[in-house]
Formats: C-alpha cells, structure tokens, sequence
C-alpha cells in the first residue's frame, strides 16, 4: 500500500473504530497493570469469555503488589475455569519481580517488558502501545487474518514461518500517533467485521483498501496449512475414599496444569483395564494400595494440543502410608471443601455427580446405623 493510501486506511479504520467498538472494561483504562492482566487473559481466549473472569480478578487484586503478595493457590483458585494456568502462575511470578525490582510499576521499556515471565512479543506489544502509547504492532490471530485479506498474502497464518511478513505488514499500516487505538481497532476489525467465516465486507470501513475484497477472493484467505490430527489419551482417576474424606493430590508448578489439585490417576497402559491403571497409579503416585468398588462416570475433556477420556472410580483405602511421587502435595479433605482448591476443568466435570453419589451413600449408611441401632 502506498503511504497515502496507508493514511487513508488508517483514518477509515480509527473513525469506525471510535464509533462501534464494544466497550469491554478493559477499555475504560490505561493502567499499565490492568491493559497487562486483560491481555494475557485474552491469549487464547474469547473475549466473551474474559469478560467476567477478567471482573472477578480485577475485584480480587486490584493492584500488583496485592497480586505479589497473595499465595499462588489462591491466584490460581480465582483464574480456576479459564485455562491455560502458565499464564496466572507468570502473571504471578511477574508481578513479584515487578514489586521487587520495579517498585510495583510496570517498565515502559519493550525489552524489559519482554525479560519478564509469561511476556512474548504480542504482550510486550499491547502493553508498550495501549498503556504507553508506543509504536508496537500487535499480531495476534485476528489481525493476521485481516492483513492476509488486506494485502493479499499468500502464506499460511498458522505457520510460525509467516511470522515476520504478516509483522512487517502491521507494522507498514500502524498509526504512529496512536498506536494503542489502532491496535485495538486492528483486533476488533477482525473480531467483529473481518470475521473467519462470512466476513461482512459490505459494511466494513476498509474495503476499498483491501485487496482481497477488490479482486473478489476474500474466500482464499487466510491460508492455513492443514493441522495434524489432535492425540487422544484414556486416562484412570480414582476418588479414594477413606471415612468421610477423599484424598486430593497437588501436581507439580511447572507444565499443564501446574500447581492445580485433583484426583490421583493418569494414563492407561495399552495392556491395562481403566481399573487396574487406577489402581497402578495411585500406588505409584502416592504409594497407598487401594481397591476400586464402582466406575463413576465416563468424561471427556480437550486440551488445545489433546484430547482426554477419563474413567473415574470410587476407590476404598486398603492399606499403606503416603509417600509422594510426583505430586508435591496432597490433602484428605471433605466434599464441602472442594470448593476452596482449584482444580482443573476435566475434574469439575464429575465432582458435582462425585459429591452427589458421595452425598447419597452417606445418607444410606445413615440409615443403615438407624435401623441397626433401632
Ligand atoms: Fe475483511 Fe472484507 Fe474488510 Fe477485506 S473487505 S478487510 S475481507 S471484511
């Protein structure tokens, strides 16, 4: 695009930006700490989605050194639900060096920003552009598409290889004296107008500058190179029971899921049933012997790069002491109390049955002691 045309689709772009963006409540601010927080909630995540999680943390650390100072569980127990907890534990894990080393205020320097943990080049960009109003393109899957469709670009969106041309390309349109808006605007284009399917090329405010639209292939892009078949793993958990408490086991900080409590188990061996899996697990993990007394329920749960199957059992304490191999962590707690742990999203989808079946059989052994005791 020649600089005059660039001028003009940035003026068309801000205009209708001013006018129809949502307001999201992220964009009623420049605090450097809370443009941070939204953003690294918003890698990976819908905005809908955010949105109420994006309140609750905010209302829960309202600023940084609170978020600093407060136990990593109890981070991790209010981002419980929204995935992806690398990112709340770095969130964590930076906002302590930003206290010590920065007094508590995020540096206006990209590479300093980039040192922290959990901060990649897309977060560095939005924080420097939308916080310090500093000329950082942000490339994230939205505005890739929009700019393939824009400039025509032949190469797959999904190929890390791409990289620098769809960032040289942003790069060439951003507005230089509001670089924060544009970006913003660039994002929303793409979410609202320049949509994955049906893009709204009628209404949207840069089609004469868009080339796709102008040779009429909107439909051949962006590019994509085909994904590989997702993996899927069958896994065993097992609820051990012993009285009226269940044992929960805490995985360790780093990797998927790091830091959540659940349920002990893992995966089926090609020669194993689901139940002798289980009960190789927990021996394995925590080192009591057990025994499964009922299949539970079947779920199925996706990760972004798998796909589990967990079959869940009812387990009986037998014998032995708990050793650790694995976890870092484990508690007896009663059912009232699982609510105070954060868990990950494949173990929420059977505690509710869990605490009702568990509920149930409590009630008979009740009744069992009455009519013996009559
Ligand atoms: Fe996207 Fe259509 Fe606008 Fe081009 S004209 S940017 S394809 S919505």
């Amino acid at each position: 695009m020649k600089k005059h045309r660039i001028r003009h689709f940035q003026k068309q772009l801000m205009n209708w930006y001013a006018i129809c963006h949502r307001p999201l409540p992220w964009r009623k601010t420049s605090d450097p700490y809370l443009v941070w927080v939204s953003e690294v909630m918003l890698q990976q995540t819908q905005v809908k989605t955010v949105v109420p999680y994006y309140q609750k943390f905010v209302r829960r650390f309202p600023d940084i050194h609170l978020l600093a100072k407060t136990d990593l569980e109890d981070v991790l127990k209010t981002w419980e639900g929204l995935g992806y907890y690398a990112r709340a534990r770095n969130l964590h894990k930076a906002s302590g060096i930003i206290v010590k080393k920065y007094g508590g205020v995020l540096p206006d320097d990209f590479q300093l920003l980039r040192k922290l943990p959990g901060i990649g080049e897309y977060i560095a960009s939005a924080v420097s552009s939308i916080a310090f109003g500093q000329p950082f393109a942000v490339v994230d899957g939205n505005v890739k598409r929009v700019l393939a469709r824009l400039n025509a670009i032949d190469l797959p969106v999904n190929r890390s290889t791409s990289n620098t041309v769809f960032k040289g390309s942003a790069d060439r349109l951003l507005a230089r004296n509001d670089p924060g808006e544009f970006n913003q605007a660039m994002m929303e284009l793409g979410a609202l107008v320049c949509t994955p399917k049906r893009p709204d090329c009628g209404n949207c405010p840069v089609k004469r500058s868009c080339e796709a639209f102008r040779s009429n292939a909107v439909d051949h892009y962006p590019k994509r190179v085909k994904a590989t078949r997702t993996p899927q793993f069958h896994i065993a958990t097992g609820v051990v029971c012993k009285g009226q408490k269940v044992l929960i086991t805490r995985r360790k900080l780093e990797g998927l899921l790091g830091g959540l409590w659940e349920f002990p188990g893992g995966k089926i061996r090609k020669d194993e049933t689901a139940e002798t899996a289980c009960i190789r697990e927990i021996k394995e993990e925590v080192s009591l012997k057990v025994k499964t007394d009922e299949h539970l329920t079947r779920i199925r749960h996706a990760y972004t790069h798998f796909k589990i199957v967990m079959d869940v059992f009812l387990c009986s304490y037998v014998a032995g002491r708990i050793r650790l191999n694995g976890p870092i962590d484990f508690q007896w707690i009663r059912t009232a109390q699982i609510d105070d742990y954060p868990f990950p999203g494949a173990n929420h989808k059977f505690i509710p049955l869990l605490i009702d079946r568990l509920r149930k059989s409590a009630g008979s052994q009740v009744n069992v002691e009455k009519r013996l005791y009559k």
